[in-house]
């Protein structure tokens, strides 16, 4: 404990603080509830004033600072944010006046096992992640605490688990004590291929919030007991996990930790799975970078594929999507099932509407369990519950007529898979009666305040209520009858927390003070009094009002026993509607965009007819995007085929200027891949998908420089990470390799990775490698199954127009200079470069002007640090990068 005890005597309270306080994890702050306020004191004081903005105050000579309880939890969700734990000691008995409340810590709320709504974000998931690495590789276990997701993974590989633990993007890892600067130390003393793995997976937690934990917590034995103890089973048989896998450590770890901030049990953990990252196309970090699969480049969630084929309505079902997308899978039989389903769905466009409709209404009932199960009981989720509850009927409704023929045909058709799903929705019309009939129409946030149960619900809860009600009538006429009684006037009743009801008379009145009055207190303007009667009626007031709100939090209680009752029934609907509603929404994406179904098979092809951008097309349409574009550019975004087979055409060779649209061409090809893995529809006119096990991307310039790579160290990285990795089932998009050295190292280098890719003399990897070296092209002759494409652009008066479109065949130019001048570089400088390069290309020597005229145009800065010219096109190699203009080139 960082705060040091005072010397000085403590007041209970405080004693009461400190016993609390001594009990948690450093670096935790503690919420000490105190009536209408969470106080925090000493040093937990001053962090929590910094961060929250809150007044620091003294209480006798310590700091203190207090945040209102009713508004705690956006406070808690800016200390978690910030990385913090939290602790809160909530009071656990009544407040009776004079005594020292009870108080007990209720639970610690830390970045990965919060449950509060307002601390999640509703469409993703919220992972708690626990890693061990011994010779035996990589274990993990992940659990989202607020919906019951429970998984480990074991591999020999580090890189095969990676990505997977990657795509979680886990709130808060659980890692032993000193590990991590055990992985720190040994990833910054090597730094040759064969610690990569170590320094990944270095900079994998280097990136994350971690808790670190007692070593033995992590022991796979005792892992697998806890485990066992959480689910509630005998063994681990029925989940099909044996009881010594390795992960079972991390999964104990986990459970030991989310118990201990819990301060009990979990209790919404129902199964654990086994994830196999062999079932799974895998997406290493880069490449989830790079193609902005959950993200885009600026951080933002818009501008990321996932974005562009979110179209759910609920929270369940985008959570359920970016699970999907982050572990697209490799079962054909499933990506078949997912694709009928978007098909039926895309095939009647009203009942899709209907469906869609009734999806918005549900509540994120996994969630809500999770709460409920852990003890975090807030009225207002019953009714969340009541709601979802009521849209089942109208669900089950609408699948069930699948079935029926569409208005427009007249043929008989199929059984429906979408109507199979009807009998996956739970009906539950008992429970939806009762929580309509037991709920009252406004809820209060916390089961404390009371007013949860409708009049009429309970007789006992009806009587204690009309009971207070009546007492309070009666107090309230108190008043005027003792005014009349006693002639005071100004006498009143009142109420105080340490006193309860008394009687007021002010100091000129006390002659008139009748003998029946007890004096209790005097204050500067008079006396305070109680009567038998009065104080006889404040006991039933009392009594009544704490037996009807203990009446009600029993019959709340019951209620949430009703509800839990059918957790079963409720999880594996809501795993139904989850499914449903991705798939729905991707028929309403592919009548929206005109997607067609892929054919995905196990073939080595990659055949896309006329495919499109999913991202880039839709950016092109945007109303922004229409509005900025003129009325002579056209916006749409121009289509393009692809034909790739690993054992024919395996490698695609792009080259075209810069601008032309290579990147995207090669990011739209990995994307319609990737979309035809999780069952989706793609932006293509025809499209056929052989499985590929792994996609694989080098592209552009990445943000490691932050950690002090160089880019082109990050870049021969990536690389090297692909050609060690890379199978005859992966996909490959490789854009510009080479870039961050002088031209020839970067040339022989994009040489060398082209012929190590084509080297297995059967089949490669397919692959698309955009470049700007034309020197590339020659290998086409070489490499039987390399193909040069390049991407057109029409020439006119000296300018350049861009049409977008990929053909066979090599570029014959790069155009540098003239997309130069596109993009505003003065014109003194592209003559200058033009009269350079056609220097260059008759192997004339170039010779520096003079400084004074470089000096009158605005030039870039001479020194900067990667100058680059030209590759000099078509003939041989001669160019070096230049450090000084003022130098003679050769
Ligand atoms: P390169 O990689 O050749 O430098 P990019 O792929 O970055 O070029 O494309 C440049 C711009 O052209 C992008 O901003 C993109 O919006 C647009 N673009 C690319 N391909 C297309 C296309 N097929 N149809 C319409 N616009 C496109």
């Amino acid at each position: 404990m960082s705060d040091s005890k005072p010397a000085a005597k403590l007041t209970p309270m405080m004693e009461q603080y400190f016993e609390v306080k001594r009990g948690l994890p450093d670096g935790t702050l503690l919420l000490f509830r105190l009536g209408d306020f969470f106080e925090l004191f000493y040093e937990d004081a001053v962090i929590a004033s910094r961060l929250l903005g809150l007044t620091l105050t003294k209480r006798q000579d310590y700091p203190m600072a207090g945040l209102p309880y009713h508004a705690a939890d956006s406070y808690i969700t800016k200390l978690l944010a910030a990385g913090r734990k939290v602790a809160l000691c909530d009071q656990s008995g009544p407040v009776q006046p004079g005594k020292l409340v009870k108080r007990a810590l209720t639970r610690i709320l830390t970045p990965g096992t919060t449950l509060a709504a307002s601390q999640l974000d509703a469409n993703r998931n919220h992972y708690l992640c626990a890693l061990s690495h011994d010779k035996r590789g990589l274990h993990a276990a992940w659990l989202d605490l607020s919906t019951g997701e429970f998984r480990i993974a074991s591999d020999t590989q580090i890189e095969s688990l990676l990505p997977v633990l990657t795509a979680l993007s886990p709130a808060e890892l659980v890692l032993a004590e000193g590990i991590f600067s055990k992985w720190e130390a040994e990833s910054q003393a090597h730094h040759d291929a064969g610690h990569a793995d170590l320094r990944s997976l270095y900079h994998f937690c280097a990136d994350h919030t971690r808790s670190e934990i007692p070593n033995y917590h992590f022991e796979p034995r005792a892992g697998a007991k806890t485990v066992m103890d959480t689910l509630g089973v005998l063994n681990l048989e029925g989940f099909g996990i044996s009881p010594e896998h390795s992960a079972l450590g991390p999964a104990g770890a986990l459970l030991y930790y989310a118990t201990e901030t819990l301060r009990a049990r979990p209790e919404n953990l129902r199964t654990l799975k086994e994830y196999r990252s062999s079932g799974t196309l895998l997406l290493d970090p880069a490449t989830l970078r790079n193609l902005e699969i959950f993200s885009s480049s600026r951080g933002t969630r818009e501008g990321s594929l996932l974005d562009a084929i979110n179209r759910t309505r609920s929270a369940t079902g985008a959570r359920l999507l970016e699970r999907w997308l982050s572990a697209p899978t490799l079962e054909l039989h499933e990506i078949h099932r997912r694709q009928v389903l978007v098909g039926e769905f895309a095939a009647q466009p009203s009942r899709l509407s209907a469906l869609q409709d009734s999806l918005v209404q549900v509540r994120d009932i996994p969630r809500i369990l999770g709460r409920l199960q852990n003890r975090l009981r807030n009225p207002r989720e019953l009714a969340g519950i009541r709601d979802t509850l009521a849209q089942f009927p109208k669900i089950r409704a609408v699948l069930a007529d699948w079935n029926s023929p569409s208005a427009n045909s007249s043929s008989p058709e199929p059984k429906r898979l979408a109507a199979e799903y009807a009998d996956r929705i739970a009906a539950l019309p008992d429970l939806l009666a009762l929580l309509s009939r037991a709920l009252a129409d406004e809820l209060p946030g916390d089961v404390a305040d009371g007013g949860m149960i409708r009049p009429g619900h309970d007789a006992e809860l009806d009587r204690l209520r009309s009971l207070t009600t009546n007492n309070k009538t009666w107090l309230s006429a108190l008043e005027t009858t003792e005014q009349q009684r006693t002639g005071i006037k100004s006498l009143k009743v009142k109420f105080s927390n340490n006193f309860g009801y008394f009687i007021e008379v002010t100091k000129a009145n006390l002659h008139l003070v009748p003998t029946d009055y007890i004096r209790r207190q005097t204050t500067v303007g008079g006396e305070r009094y109680v009567t038998e009667k009065l104080r006889e009626k404040e006991k039933e007031i009392f009594t009544a009002e704490e037996r009807a709100l203990a009446r009600e939090q029993d019959l709340f209680h019951a209620l949430v026993s009703s509800v839990l009752a059918e957790a079963d029934a409720l999880s594996r609907t809501a795993d139904a509607l989850a499914e449903l509603d991705v798939l729905a929404g991707w028929a309403a994406l592919a009548r929206e965009w005109d997607y067609t179904r892929p054919t995905v098979d196990d073939s080595d092809q990659l055949l896309i007819e006329e495919g499109r951008h999913p991202v880039v097309e839709q950016m092109l349409k945007s109303p922004q995007a229409a509005a900025s574009a003129s009325a002579s550019s056209s916006a749409a975004f121009v289509p393009n085929d692809t034909e790739l087979c690993a054992s024919g055409a395996q490698l695609a060779l792009i080259t075209g200027p810069n601008m032309a649209g290579k990147s995207t061409y090669i990011r739209q090809v990995a994307l319609i891949a990737l979309l035809g893995h999780i069952g989706c529809w793609v932006p293509a006119k025809s499209c056929r998908i052989g499985l590929i096990d792994r996609i694989f991307s080098r592209v552009g310039a990445s943000d490691d420089l932050a950690r002090g790579n160089s880019t082109f160290m990050v870049e021969m990285n990536e690389t090297a990470n692909i050609l060690n990795n890379a199978t005859r089932r992966s996909l490959i998009i490789l854009d510009e390799i080479g870039r961050g050295t002088s031209t020839y190292d970067g040339l022989s280098i994009a040489w060398a990775v082209v012929e190590h890719l084509h080297s297995d003399p059967q089949a490669g990897p397919r692959t698309l490698f955009a470049t700007h070296y034309q020197e590339l092209t020659q290998l086409e002759k070489h490499l039987p199954r390399l193909r040069n494409l390049s991407v057109t652009v029409k020439e006119w008066n000296d300018e350049i127009v861009f049409v977008r479109r990929v053909q066979p065949g090599a570029a014959d130019r790069s155009y540098g200079i003239q997309v130069a001048r596109l993009a505003g570089l003065p014109l003194s400088v592209i003559d200058r470069a033009k009269e350079i390069l056609s220097r260059l290309e008759s192997d004339e020597a170039v010779v520096a002007l003079p400084a004074t005229t470089s000096a009158a145009a605005p030039h870039p800065a001479p020194s900067s640090p990667e100058p680059k010219l030209p590759p000099k096109p078509k003939k041989k190699l001669t160019v070096e990068p230049i450090d000084d203009p003022q130098l003679s080139l050769f």
